[in-house]
């Protein structure tokens, strides 16, 4: 067997158990968007929704501006004003860094590791 045939295989048993996972999980999921991710490009700023799904690599390709530019966001809420915000996890740390959009409240990452990497 080649590898293309057995990346085309795993290719379709990826997918089946996706679609597996992706039903059961909807399932037990109330109706709202839980699976549902926002992705924003980092050059146009454009923002897109989309199915969070595995085998997902970024950055990726912008439909606007087709800059290879765009990361997923991540929901954010401001406990001192109450403010629910998306912030784009570009993976350059930025995200460790985020402040509230409304009253700059600098805002802890849960699970986000302090990196200091030197510029
Ligand atoms: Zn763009
Ligand atoms: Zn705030």
């Amino acid at each position: 067997m080649s590898w293309k045939e057995n990346k085309a295989l795993g290719g379709v048993l990826a997918i089946v158990a996706l679609a597996a996972i992706g039903l059961l999980v909807w399932q037990m999921m109330p109706a709202e968007q839980a699976n549902m991710i926002t992705l924003q490009c980092t050059k146009c700023n454009a923002t897109q929704q989309v199915a969070a799904v595995g085998g997902m690599e970024f950055p990726a390709k912008c439909p606007k501006c087709n800059e290879v530019a765009v990361y997923p966001t991540l929901k954010l809420h401001c406990p001192k004003c109450n403010k629910d915000f998306n912030i784009v996890d570009a993976g350059d740390g930025q995200v460790s860094k985020a402040v509230c959009p409304e009253c700059k409240t600098p805002l802890q990452q849960p699970g986000a590791e302090e990196e200091n990497k030197p510029e």
